[in-house]
Parts: C-alpha cells; structure tokens; sequence
C-alpha cells in the first residue's frame, strides 16, 4: 500500500535577530529577493511557540535605544528560540548607520550571542553598499559622506557623531582590546580565521563594494557571528546554497498584492529621505501634521485624517517628520522623552484607523513602525516582493482581514517613494489615491487641519 507523500518540515537556514523592525524587513526583503521564503516575526517571539516553516526566520524587535539589559535580554530570548530550530547561521542586524549610543546596543548583544553560540569572534560589517553605505579604511560612510558628517549626526535618538567603526563599538563591548580591523583583500575566509587565531573577538573589515560585501558574507558563515547589514545577505545565501542548507533554486517572490481600499502613511522619521518624502507627497495630496504642542495630539490627527478619507482621500499621510529645528521644538515642548510620546500616539494614530477599515499601511521610521505594529497587534508577516532595495511589501492576517504594511527605515527610498507604494498596491493599479487638484492643492477647507 502506498504510502502519502509528506514533505519535510521546512527548517530555516537561516535565522536572524534584528534590532528594529525596520532593519527586519530590510533584511528579510533581501532574503526575500534571493528567492528564500522568509516570515518576520515582530516583537519578542512566544516561548514554546513554532518557529514558523521557511527558509529563512527574522525576529524584529524594537531594542535599538532600550535600556542595555532589557536590549540584552529580549535579543537572547529571541536567539534561544531560534536556536532551538537549529538553523545553519544565527545573525545579528543592526542599522547600517549604526544607530547606537555609547552605552550600546550593539556591542552588548554581540557579547551577549557570542556567548550563546560559542562563537570565538565576531565579524562587525553595517555595509548594505547597494543603499550606499560602505565601510573605507575602517570608517562608515553613508552615500560618500562619513556617518558623522551625514544627516545621522543630527538623529533624534541616536546622533551618530563617528565614523570609524572601532571607536564606536569600544565602549559597548566587553573586551574593546580585541576590536580588530582586518584587510581581507582577496582573502577574506584566511583573514577571519588568521585574525581570530591572534585571538581578535571583534573583526571589522572593509566593504567599499557589493562585491567585497558578498565575499565577507560567504566567508563569514561558520567562521564568527554576523553583526551585520544586509550587504552581506547575497555572501551567506550563496555559501548555504553552497553547503546545501538552501536549495540550489530559490522562489521568486510573489507578485505584489492589490488591497485597494484607503491607505494610511505614517511617518516619524525625520531623516532627510523621509522628509523630502512627506514634502513630495504633500504637494499634491493630504497630509495631516502631528502637533505635538495641541492638548490631545493624536486625536486631532485621528480627526483630521477622518475628515480628509471623509472628503474623498484614498490615502492620507500623518507626520511629525520634522527639521532637526522642528524636533528642538519639540522636546522644549515634550521634555526629553518627546520622540517616545511621538512614536505612541503615531500608534495610536494607526491603530484608530484600521479600526475604521484601513487595511494598507506604509510606515516611515524604524522606532515609528515599531510602534505602529504593535498597535495593530500584527505577530507574524509574510514578506514580498521590494519595493524598494529594503523595503518589501510584509502582508498579515489581522482579526481574519488582511492586512498590507510597507514599512521603511526613515532613510530609505527616493522621493516619490510613498506615492510609488501606493501605485504599487492599488486595487487599480493607476494609484487610486486623489487626483491633484487642477492648481496642485487639495480641498483643505474641507478637511479642517490638514495641509495638501
Ligand atoms: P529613523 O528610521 O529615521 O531612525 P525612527 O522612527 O526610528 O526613524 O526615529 C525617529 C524618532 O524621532 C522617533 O522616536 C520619533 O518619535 C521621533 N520624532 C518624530 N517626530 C519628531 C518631532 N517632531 N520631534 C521630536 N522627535 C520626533
């Protein structure tokens, strides 16, 4: 008697802790890309729960500017349960402008896996040179401009006011005496292995390209932890490919889904990307401005956003996104904690308006999206195709209705982009969001505060 064929369980290859959700969708939208079906969890994953079936499993958690010991903490909880699913590479994802304080948490959770997995060393990589970010003679620098003279100096959270790598991990690690950087030239497999048998724990190597990027990736895996960026995905993919942990052929991602219906974009980033974004959207369509100085901010942006889908939007973008000024203004207002109330009501923001029916999501920020997902609740999503090099398109089931997220780190995508994501996503296909009013501007009389 026959018996039914029964596939085997899809164990991943490879399993990543990201320190944003954000950076997760980044990196799981490259997995994606080389053809490897990815989930995203985000936010801590439930003990005892499955690691869900794919080739690859992302954990995005919301720790980049936690205290060090709940960041610590909440990265080894979620490393244990991926563990347990024995995948072939365990990596650490940070930001490629390598978002941290001088307290951590980068260099603090790099200890915390080494320790977990036993690797001997670390291999401490932020390059993702097709966003352009590389690093040159041990520095970072972001679109030719070294971290510490781009927009990042000026971050609300997290300023960035150094390029050079060792000198910003130092004082997060454990051990700043064995921060080494290495010249991998043509060899990077012998210099990971020569630099730790001269007992370096942390290695910082040069990627000034795609290809040196891809060969550190290759010869990163079984060698040291992956503190990394996605440059380095195509190398690690390859080299699993390799070693047949992945199949030999990966799956195309599917076709981007057409949700139609009104969309919400919710921005509080205020990177020089997403601001030319807000200023690009604005010009033709409904922006609805979070006034962190109103008595009840969120709910005169809920209002407004209504009463702008009230008079006819499709789509309707809620920002706080401001000039580094702006933000000055706003923890004389808010006191120091101004972008942790920010981020809450932009949550709070989202999750008024799905529940009103809004089923498409774009989101603009790592810590913004952070909070907006876990306002809409949403665990697990699958992850699409990119709409940009970082930005998939992540789709969930919520309460039974799906649901669409497009969620980009602030400084990703060029200036049309939210528009493009809308187009992208329409039911129609020609974008369904309002056509411009014939002078450019939109009715705002009829939609009370919002600027068009
Ligand atoms: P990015 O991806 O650009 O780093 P994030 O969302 O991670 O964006 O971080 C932006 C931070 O700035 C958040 O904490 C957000 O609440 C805060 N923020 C947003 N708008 C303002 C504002 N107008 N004033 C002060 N802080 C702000």
């Amino acid at each position: 008697m026959s018996r039914p064929i029964v596939a085997d369980p899809v164990v991943p290859a490879l399993a990543i802790v990201a320190d944003d959700i954000t950076g997760a969708a980044d990196v799981a939208g490259m997995l994606r890309r080389r053809g490897l079906r990815t989930a995203l969890i985000a936010g801590d994953p439930v003990p005892g729960r499955a690691v869900p079936e794919a080739d690859a499993v992302v954990v995005g958690l919301r720790i980049r500017t936690a205290p060090v010991a709940e960041a610590v903490e909440r990265a080894t909880a979620a490393a244990r349960w991926l563990l347990d699913a024995a995948p072939a590479v365990l990596a650490w994802k940070i930001c490629s402008t390598f978002d941290s304080t001088p307290a951590g948490n980068i260099g603090p959770v790099t200890d915390a896996l080494l320790a977990l997995t036993g690797l001997p060393a670390a291999l401490v990589c932020p390059a993702f040179p097709e966003n352009g970010r590389v690093v040159r003679d041990g520095r970072l620098f972001v679109h030719g401009v070294p971290l510490d003279e781009s927009p990042m100096r000026d971050h609300p959270l997290t300023p960035m006011r150094d390029a050079e790598l060792a000198r910003l991990l130092a004082p997060q690690v454990t051990e700043p005496g064995r921060i080494v950087r290495i010249d991998t030239g043509d060899h990077p497999r012998e210099a990971i292995e020569a630099a730790i048998a001269a007992d370096a724990r942390y290695l910082i190597p040069d990627a000034a390209d795609d290809a040196a990027a891809t060969a550190l990736g290759e010869a990163v895996v079984g060698r040291a932890l992956p503190v990394i960026a996605s440059g380095l995905i195509p190398g690690i993919v390859a080299a699993l490919r390799r070693a047949g942990r992945l199949p030999s052929e990966g799956i195309p991602p599917p076709a981007v889904p057409r949700l139609g219906g009104r969309a919400a974009i919710i921005a509080g980033s205020c990177s020089t990307a997403t601001r030319a974004q807000v200023e690009s959207f604005g010009a033709h369509h409904d922006v609805v401005r979070l006034q962190p100085d109103l008595a009840d901010p969120p709910a005169a942006a809920i209002a407004a956003a209504r009463r702008a889908f009230l008079a006819g939007s499709q789509a309707v973008l809620v920002a706080s996104t401001a000039d580094p000024a702006g933000v000055e203004a706003s923890r004389e207002t808010l006191g120091p904690e101004a972008g942790a109330w920010i981020e809450h009501w932009l949550g709070e923001v989202a999750a008024a308006l799905a529940a009103d029916g809004v089923r498409r999501f774009v989101s603009a920020g790592g810590e913004t999206t952070g909070a907006v997902v876990e306002a809409l609740n949403v665990r697990v999503f699958e992850v699409g195709a990119e709409l940009a090099p970082g930005v998939p398109v992540l789709t969930a089931d919520r309460g039974g209705a799906p649901l669409l997220l497009v969620a980009k780190s602030g400084n990703f995508g060029g200036p049309g982009f939210f528009e493009r994501v809308l187009e992208a996503t329409s039911a129609t296909g020609a974008g369904d969001i309002r056509a411009p009013m014939p002078d450019g501007g939109v009715p705002s009389a009829a939609v009370g505060a919002v600027d068009g």
